[in-house]
C-alpha cells in the first residue's frame, strides 16, 4: 500500500494550485456574481493540459486518469475556484466519448474538450423522474437517419457556456430505462431554455430545458448504436461522483485555510481566538472528516483508473457521500469562526455554503447514496 502521488501526480498538484492560486476566489465571485465566467481561468487550464488531462494522448489530452483529474478539481477548489463544469465536460462528456464513442466523435469531441476550447453539459435529470432515473420520460425516436427529442430536462448545468450537451433520452417504452446518450447542441431548433433562479455563487448557471422534436442526425447518438447508451452512462458516472468529491474537499480546504489564519490573528479576549478550544475543535473535527474523504477519494479515483468498475462505484459513492458531508462542516464551521465576517462577501467563506450545500443533493442525493450502500454493501432489501 502506497499513500504517496507520483513526483508528476505531486508536480501536477502543486502547477494547477498555482494556476488557481493566481486567479483566487476574489476573482471566482466577481465572475459569478456578475452573470460573468471564469473563461481566463479555463482558458488558461485548458492551455496547460490541466482540463485534458484525464484524455486519451491521440486526441490530444495528458493520457492519465481520473485520479489526475480529481487533482485538478480539488487544487482549483483548494484555491477558491470550484469550477462545476469540470464535472460535467472533462470527467463525464470526455470520459463517455472515450470510453463508448464511434471513432468518429472521439476526432470530432475530444482534440477541443482536452484544450479547453469545447465545453459539454450533461442532462439527465428530469422534473417529474427526479432520482428514480426509471421514470424518464424524454424520447428519441428514429426518423430515417435522424433521431428526434422530445421530453423535459431540468437543473442542468453550465448550458450557457457550453455548445454542445449529452442528453440521455428513452428510444423505446418499457418500465427499466434503457438509455441511449445523444450529443446536442445547444442552439437546436426545438430546444427551448429557461435558466433557473439558484441561490449558489458559481460562473455555472442552471436551467431548464424543453425539447420539442429536436431533431439532430444520427451521428449524434454516442456509439453509434442504443446498445451502448448503457454501458456509456455507467462509464461516466463514477468519474461524476469523484471529481464532485474533489472539488468539495478542495472547497472545504479552501475554507479550513481561510478559517485558521483568521483565528490565529482575531483576538477578542487578549488571545488568539483559534486558542479556544470551542473553536479550535471545531476546526480540527472538520479537517479529520476532510483528510477521511479525501482517502476514500484516492481510493475511489485509484481503482477506477484499475478498471476494477464494481469497487470503484462502492468507493465512488462512499467518497461522495464523505466529502459533501465534510466540506459541509467545514465550511459551517469556517463561517461560525469568522464570527459575522463570516456573513460578509469580504472574507470568502460564505460565499461557499450554496454549492456545498448543493453537494448533499447532486449529482446523487446523500439519501440515495445511503440506499446504494445499504442494498449493495449491507445487503438490504430495497423499499422503493
Ligand atoms: C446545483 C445543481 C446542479 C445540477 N446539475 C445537474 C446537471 O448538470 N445535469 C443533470 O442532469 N442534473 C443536474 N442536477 C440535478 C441533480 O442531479 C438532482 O437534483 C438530484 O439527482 C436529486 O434529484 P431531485 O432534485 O429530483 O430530487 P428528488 O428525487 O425529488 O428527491 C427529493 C428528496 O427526496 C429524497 N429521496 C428521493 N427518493 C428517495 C428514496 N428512495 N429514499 C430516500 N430518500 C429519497 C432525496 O434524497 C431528496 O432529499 C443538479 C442539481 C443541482 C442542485
Amino acid at each position: 500500500m502506497n499513500f504517496d502521488y507520483t513526483p508528476e501526480q505531486q508536480s501536477l498538484r502543486e502547477a494547477v494550485s498555482a494556476l488557481g492560486r493566481r486567479y483566487g476566489h476574489a476573482y471566482f465571485v466577481q465572475k459569478s456574481k456578475t452573470g460573468g465566467h471564469t473563461e481566463q481561468l479555463w482558458a488558461e487550464g485548458g492551455k496547460l493540459g490541466y482540463l485534458g488531462v484525464s484524455i486519451p494522448t491521440e486526441y490530444g489530452g495528458g493520457g492519465g486518469g481520473i485520479t489526475e483529474l480529481a487533482i485538478v478539481c480539488e487544487e482549483l477548489a483548494a484555491a477558491g475556484c470550484p469550477l462545476l463544469l469540470l464535472v460535467v465536460s472533462p470527467a463525464i462528456g470526455a470520459t463517455v466519448i472515450a470510453k463508448h464513442g464511434t471513432t468518429a466523435q472521439k476526432e470530432r469531441f475530444l482534440p477541443s474538450l482536452a484544450d479547453g476550447s469545447l465545453k459539454m453539459s450533461f442532462a439527465i435529470t428530469e422534473p417529474e423522474a427526479g432520482s428514480n432515473a426509471h421514470r424518464l420520460t424524454t424520447m428519441a425516436r428514429q426518423d430515417g437517419d435522424d433521431w428526434v427529442i422530445s421530453g423535459r430536462k431540468c437543473f442542468i448545468s453550465g448550458i450557457e457556456q457550453a455548445p454542445y450537451m449529452l442528453v440521455v433520452a428513452r428510444t423505446g417504452e418499457g418500465k427499466r430505462l434503457n438509455p441511449a446518450l445523444f450529443v446536442v447542441p445547444t442552439d437546436a431548433e426545438g430546444l427551448t431554455k429557461s435558466q433557473l433562479d439558484m441561490e449558489i455563487v458559481a460562473p455555472e448557471k442552471q436551467w431548464l430545458l424543453y425539447f420539442d422534436e429536436v431533431r439532430v442526425s444520427g451521428d449524434a447518438l454516442i456509439g453509434g448504436s442504443t446498445e451502448a447508451g448503457l454501458p456509456a452512462l455507467f462509464s461516466g458516472l463514477n468519474p461524476e461522483r469523484i471529481t464532485v468529491a474533489a472539488t468539495g474537499i478542495g472547497t472545504a480546504r479552501y475554507a479550513l485555510e481561510r478559517a485558521s489564519s483568521y483565528v490565529a490573528s482575531r483576538s477578542v479576549w487578549g488571545r488568539p481566538i483559534g486558542s479556544h478550544q470551542g473553536v479550535a475543535h471545531p476546526l480540527a473535527h472538520a479537517a479529520i472528516q476532510v483528510e477521511l474523504a479525501r482517502l476514500m477519494i484516492t481510493k475511489a479515483a485509484t481503482l477506477y483508473d484499475a478498471g476494477r468498475d464494481v469497487e470503484a462505484g462502492i468507493a465512488a459513492n462512499m467518497a461522495k457521500y464523505a466529502s459533501s458531508e465534510a466540506a459541509t462542516v467545514a465550511v459551517d464551521t469556517a463561517i461560525q469562526v469568522h464570527g459575522g465576517n463570516g456573513m460578509t462577501t469580504e472574507y470568502g467563506v460564505a460565499t461557499l455554503l450554496g454549492g456545498v450545500r448543493a453537494g448533499r443533493i447532486a449529482p446523487v442525493s446523500r439519501e440515495m447514496i445511503l440506499n446504494f450502500v445499504a442494498q449493495h454493501v449491507l445487503g438490504q432489501e430495497k423499499s422503493y
